[in-house]
């Protein structure tokens, strides 16, 4: 058993101050992994003070300078890897190999990215070449709150904390108390690199303590939060009471459309799409929609490859999904695969109850319902576990009615190999990314949605502006 109780405040390990012990649970055996403390005002409060405090001297760091700690800090974590792999494994599920290559690979490639971006970006320059009296500057926001879920913790992290550095913000992270280890090992990371005391903070806890007490906190400037459309309004509300600026990347419950000319590895692509991280996925494509002269085809399909998608603990290399986090998720998936049976959608893959053999455990069947109509509750509610619907349709236009036709707006994604056909789709989609036929956005493009999938974007130069106010200056001599 792990035990790591003390936060990162003012760059050093303190302890909490009152004692308030927090078992994490390993998913795959059920069992108590690790204890850590969950923070008190007091902790959320001298994290935001060394904040503060940092504030005036990282902004005033030449940028140069930022960007050379995120250099070290990729270093750092690149060779600490293997352990952020293996504890985001332990406390929230994801197999070892997905760990170690998407998990936590992902933080690398935002953390370059956004080096490569704060390079090329314009802190600091004139209007434009008339107006050389008129300069616009960029400037960080401020103190920065920082909450992250546990389902990506790496990717959702390093998205933040690369932004906040490079933009010159300071920042208390307060990660999922699901997945607190991870973030803790990070900590280390940015300890290691050389960060100035207070730019970074780290303290545990959970939504309505240390969540609530930074989000609703005078000093905090802006509030950066991924995690569920739920804790988002509240978190709005919260934030409005002093008006800060809110980034909000939310839920999804994206749509894939397979028409009759998609490529013959489109179904089985999106199957294992949507199983990956075991449907634990913002941007899964939990919704199939197939093109009525296909239909019957891409079912039994779907439900053969689901069928060979094996189940097993996080521990276990190879190809496989391990169990969803905890047990409130297991239940919640148990009872909305009921409803899906209930609601008269035919289930042709897996269904309520552990996988055989996997008695202990939050493991899930790799589930497929087909004839799914979209005001059922599997096709408007985010599942969150490895559970596909198949709608059928038959024209482009009932496509993206269907499609549209959810309070979310992340990513949608198109199959198809008539271009003029998928671009058309690609403007009609109301998300913030489509992905077509297989290929991935680009690493350091925007991530974020539209709708009650969240606002602002990730990534790229587009996270890097999130954390910076744009300051208009006239009569510059
Ligand atoms: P969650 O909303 O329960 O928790 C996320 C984080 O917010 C945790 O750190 C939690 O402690 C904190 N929190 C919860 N309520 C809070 C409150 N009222 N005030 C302040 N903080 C609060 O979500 P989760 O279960 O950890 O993650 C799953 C959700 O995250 C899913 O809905 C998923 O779609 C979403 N997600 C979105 C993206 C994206 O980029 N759009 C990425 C990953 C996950």
């Amino acid at each position: 058993m792990i035990e790591k109780r003390d936060f990162y405040i003012n760059g050093q390990w303190v302890s909490p101050a009152e004692p308030n012990d927090f078992e994490v649970i390993n998913p795959s055996t059920e069992e108590p992994c690790a204890v850590i403390s969950l923070g008190s005002e007091a902790d959320t409060n001298a994290a935001v003070a060394a904040a503060k405090a940092a504030f005036p001297g990282w902004m005033a760091t030449p940028v140069e300078e930022r960007i050379a700690l995120v250099e070290k800090l990729v270093e750092i974590y690149e060779s600490r890897a293997e352990d952020l792999a293996q504890a985001m494994s332990m406390e929230m599920g994801a197999p070892i190999n997905l760990s170690r290559t998407s998990q936590v690979g992902a933080g690398s490639w935002h953390l370059r990215n956004f080096i490569a971006a704060a390079k090329e970006f314009k802190f600091d320059a004139p209007l434009n070449e008339n107006a050389p009296n008129d300069r616009i500057i960029h400037e960080p926001v401020g103190v920065c709150a920082l909450i992250t879920p546990w389902n990506w913790p790496m990717n959702q992290i390093t998205l933040k904390v690369g932004a906040a550095a490079v933009a010159g913000c300071t920042m208390v992270l307060k990660p999922s108390e699901q997945s607190p280890l991870n973030a803790m090992i990070f900590a280390e990371l940015m300890d290691e690199a050389g960060f100035p005391a207070g730019v970074f903070n780290l303290v545990n806890g959970d939504g309505t303590g240390v969540g609530a007490q930074l989000t609703g906190h005078p000093d905090v400037d802006m509030v950066s939060f991924t995690g569920s459309t739920r804790a988002g309004i509240a978190i709005s509300q919260n934030a409005a009471q002093t008006l800060k600026k809110v980034h909000l990347e939310l839920g999804g419950k994206g749509a894939n459309v397979i028409f009759e000319d998609a490529d013959e590895k489109a179904v089985k692509r999106g199957v294992l799409h949507m199983m990956q991280n075991t449907g634990q996925s913002c941007n899964a494509p939990s919704r199939m929609l197939v093109q009525k002269g296909i239909y019957d085809r891409v079912v039994s399909e779907a439900a053969e490859v689901a069928a060979k998608v094996e189940v097993g603990p996080a521990d276990k290399e190879g190809r496989h999904i391990g169990p969803v986090v905890n047990e409130l998720q297991w239940n919640k998936i148990q009872d909305l695969i009921q409803k899906g049976i209930d609601e008269g959608a035919k289930l042709v893959a897996g269904g309520t109850g552990r996988p055989d053999g996997l008695n202990k455990g939050y493991y899930v069947k790799p589930t497929v319902f087909a004839d799914v109509n979209n005001q059922m509750t599997i096709a408007r509610e985010e599942i969150f576990g490895p559970v596909l619907s198949i709608l059928p349709f038959e024209t482009e236009e009932e496509a993206i009615e269907i499609a549209n036709d959810t309070p979310y707006g992340l990513t949608n994604y198109v199959q198809t190999q008539d271009g003029a056909r998928a671009n058309r789709m690609a403007r009609a989609l109301r998300s913030g990314m489509v992905e077509m036929n297989g290929k991935s956005r680009s690493a350091g493009s925007p991530f974020g949605g539209m709708k009650q999938s969240g606002q602002g974007r990730e990534g790229g130069k587009w996270g890097i502006e999130d954390f910076l106010e744009v300051k208009a200056v006239g009569g510059w001599a």
